[in-house]
């Protein structure tokens, strides 16, 4: 559906990029001629994933190690891959989540789901931006947020209260940095069956079920199909894509918030009685 060289001479940051959804998009990247870099807390995760990327793309995945939470780690590793070579795009995809009932939640846990998703992208975004501004490069940064930043959702309340914190940021950067040519955007995923997500989020099979298929479309997102989208928002084809948020979840969320979409369980019968009755 691309040219193939697309996102050919983009150097692109991948946070969370070893594994999941963030995974499936950096290999996208590199199908589209992107040089690619990911990063994560465990570095066996990142050389296994950069090795395995290196069989059909020698040489253009690097990765670091980096705990988004740590502002100075996150400063590391950007000055160290500038010194290697500056990146043109981020991709601020690291996310931990925690499925509970909110008031069994420890103060510790919240901070750490604010610390990745809404501090840790803030972290990579700045320590990125104030570099392009500062060299006048034009950049592009997506960030992967979820339809609840907008809806809110119980059991997963640091999340929801994160990713409404990087929509702001999101929209907010989009205005002031986009005039200096920094291109802000992100992305609201419905269900894309992930072994992390999955493992922390989803219980029990029937539940899998549920998530995946209570949508229009009767099925979960392909991992190609969220990867081609952000391909296409990296990409100088997207210029003039800014400040957006962009949803693909087969009409999932809107299908939850319609107030009579339950009349799809009427039957033809139902159906049938409910119209009015011919006047003579
Ligand atoms: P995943 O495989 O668990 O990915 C999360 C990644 O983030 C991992 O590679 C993890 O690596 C990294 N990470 C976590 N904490 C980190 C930290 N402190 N510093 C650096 N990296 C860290 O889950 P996924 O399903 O692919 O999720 C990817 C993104 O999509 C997330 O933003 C998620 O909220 C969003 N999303 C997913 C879905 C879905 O259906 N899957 C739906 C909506 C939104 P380490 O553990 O090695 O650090």
């Amino acid at each position: 559906m691309f040219l193939p060289d697309l996102l050919k001479g983009k150097t692109i940051l991948v946070t969370g990029g070893g594994t999941g959804l963030g995974k499936a998009m950096g290999h996208r990247f590199l199908e589209l001629g992107a040089d690619l870099v990911i990063c994560g807390r465990r570095e066996q995760v990142l050389k296994d994933t950069a090795a395995e990327f290196d069989r059909t793309f020698k040489g253009r995945t690097g990765w670091h190690v980096c705990d988004v939470r740590d502002p100075g780690a996150v400063e590391a590793m950007v000055e160290a891959q500038w010194r290697r070579a500056p990146l043109d795009a981020l991709l601020n995809n690291a996310a931990g989540n925690i499925a509970a009932r909110s008031e069994t939640l420890s103060t510790r846990a919240i901070d750490a789901v604010l610390g990745i998703v809404l501090h840790g992208t803030a972290y990579c975004t700045w320590a990125c931006g104030k570099r392009w501004l500062a060299e006048k490069r034009r950049a592009s940064v997506l960030n992967i947020v979820a339809t609840y930043a907008w809806t809110g959702c119980g059991y997963v309340v640091p999340s929801a209260m994160a990713k409404a914190g990087v929509l702001a940021m999101t929209q907010s950067l989009a205005v002031e940095w986009g005039g200096r040519g920094i291109r802000m955007n992100a992305i609201a995923p419905g269900p894309f069956p992930t072994e992390g997500a999955w493992s922390r989020l989803v219980p029990r099979p029937d539940l899998a079920r549920e998530i995946e298929t209570r949508n229009p479309l009767g099925r979960p997102g392909r991992h190609e199909e969220l990867a081609n989208l952000a391909s296409y928002l990296l990409s100088d084809q997207a210029e003039y894509i800014n400040g957006e948020c962009v949803t693909i979840d087969a009409g999932r969320w809107l299908k939850g918030a319609g107030q009579l979409n339950f009349l799809e369980r009427l039957t033809d019968e139902e159906w049938a009685m409910m119209r009015p009755a011919k006047k003579n």
